[in-house]
């Protein structure tokens, strides 16, 4: 796998390129678009200054208090203002009115003032903005290089109103230069932040990684014990918490597999010796070459079958070779029929399986897998009943559904290893003498039988009382 970055860089990197973006964004802003801004700042000052004065003059405004709205208009954005209004043939000009304190509109040769107004009257909508870089004559102001002239023309029937707002544009140069001063130096301060950060972020972030990494490097053994300084925020520690998990995990899949070797050589090896020894016995002792002694042999080899069938039967579940052959079927018929297998411990040892069974219940299932399941639910039953050899097994409909219970009254099972035994391999107890044989993996299969049926399943169980085990599945109406 190609070697990755170590995540100091990959941050570093990140970072710089967002300082970097930033830088730009300013560099954009401050210094490439100040100048257009501004003047279209300015260009917009001047348009509404100009619709202010229309609509006085339009409203026909009393001369003080339009002298008052050109004042202050003036004032507070910095423009100069003039006005010329016909009304039945008589033009008065704002200059005349007012003292104007001799701002530019007031001061410029009247060719210009006419030449702007008739570009006006050239126009559509009888406005003109004028832009001009050159000196118009007047200086006003040193500091102003650029001018803007809007004028407005209002027309109704018998009378004509001429606006004219000017507004100048003061160099931007000398701000230029002393943003470029402060780019520079911002760009610095963000590089030491970017370096500053990226440390932060790296003890923070990336320390506790490759210290949990470290750690984790004995997982394979089944041991993890995380160093609670890696805690610093919540994914170390829920990468904490999942190491240690699978770490327990792993610890229990290795003692699970252990015992398996265990047990199943064990059960192997009985049978294997009777088979063995009852065979030597019979060549031996001509007199014992009975009936009942060939059952046992028979009986053991069916037996050693039957376990290794299990096994195989797990590991094909468990790589999910197994495809349900699924049928409708009499669900209490198959019990029934199951149930007569079990007639021998009846007579045998003493066992009392009680029926509680209704009529007929049908359902859509692997008819085998179901067969299976039941028949290691009742071994269980009897296997751990003990003294007490009750056994009911019942079956209950509830809307849709049927849930079939097997329950015995024996030994059961307590409750910090009730999650475990659907387990592979587990065992409660692992000395135990049988009545039948197991090895561990019953209720492994039974759990995969009944998650491929997506049927719902369970147990209660109290140590001393007994267990019921159960399962229910769909009625096929
Ligand atoms: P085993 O071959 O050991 O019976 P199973 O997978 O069938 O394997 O069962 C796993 C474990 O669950 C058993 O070893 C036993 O400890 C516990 N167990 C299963 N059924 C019962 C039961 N009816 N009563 C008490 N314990 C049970």
């Amino acid at each position: 796998m190609k070697k990755q970055i170590s995540l100091k860089w990959k941050i570093g990197r990140y970072l710089l390129a967002f300082g970097v973006f930033i830088i730009a964004v300013m560099f954009i802003f401050q210094i490439g678009l100040l100048e257009p801004m501004y003047e279209q700042s300015k260009i917009n000052t001047v348009k509404l200054v100009s619709d202010a004065i229309v609509n006085a003059l339009d409203d026909d405004m009393d001369e003080d208090d339009l002298e008052d709205l050109v004042f202050e208009n003036q004032v507070k954005n910095d423009t100069c203002i003039r006005y010329f209004r016909t009304e039945e043939g008589h033009t008065s000009d704002s200059y005349d009115m007012h003292y104007m304190n001799g701002c530019l509109l007031y001061r410029m040769r009247p060719e210009e003032i006419n030449e702007n107004i008739a570009n006006a009257y050239a126009s559509q909508d009888k406005t003109y903005l004028g832009i001009s870089d050159e000196d118009l004559g007047i200086p006003i102001s040193e500091k102003n290089f650029r001018n803007i002239i809007y004028t407005r023309i209002l027309q109704d029937d018998d009378e004509t109103s001429i606006v004219m707002v000017y507004t100048g544009i003061s160099s931007v140069g000398a701000a230029l230069q002393t943003l470029r001063k402060q780019m520079l130096y911002i760009g610095i301060i963000l590089i030491f932040g970017v370096i500053l950060l990226t440390l932060l972020l790296y003890k923070q972030i990336a320390k506790p990684l490759l210290s949990i990494n470290e750690k984790a490097k004995s997982l394979p053994e089944g041991k993890y014990d995380p160093d609670p300084q890696t805690n610093r925020y919540r994914e170390a520690q829920e990468l904490n918490e999942t190491l240690v998990k699978a770490a327990g995990d792993i610890q229990k899949a290795d003692k699970a597999k252990r015992d398996l070797i265990a047990n199943v050589s064990h059960d192997l090896r009985t049978p294997l010796t009777m088979i063995s020894g009852y065979g030597e016995m019979m060549i031996d002792l001509p007199e014992e070459k009975t009936d009942e002694n060939i059952q046992v042999i028979i009986d053991e080899s069916k037996r050693l079958t039957n376990l290794v069938n299990d096994l195989l039967d797990l590991s094909k579940m468990q790589e999910n070779k197994i495809v349900l052959n699924e049928e409708d079927f009499d669900l209490t018929e198959l019990i029934r029929n199951q149930l007569r297998k079990y007639d021998v411990y009846q007579y045998r040892d003493g066992f009392v399986i009680e029926e509680n069974l209704p009529e007929a219940v049908t359902v859509h299932a692997d008819r085998k897998r179901i067969e299976q399941v039941i028949n290691n639910f009742i071994t269980n039953a009897i296997n751990y009943s003990l003294d007490d050899k009750h056994i009911i097994v019942a079956e209950n409909i509830r809307d849709d559904s049927v849930k079939v219970s097997i329950q015995d009254f024996g030994q059961g099972i307590a409750k910090e290893n009730i999650n475990d035994i659907w387990d592979r391999y587990y065992k409660v107890d692992k000395t135990h003498v049988r009545a039948s044989s197991g090895s561990g993996i019953g209720l492994a299969i039974v759990k995969e039988i009944l998650d491929l049926h997506h049927a719902k399943y369970g147990v209660e169980s109290q140590p001393g009382k007994g267990s019921t085990f159960w399962f229910s599945l769909p009625i096929k109406k």
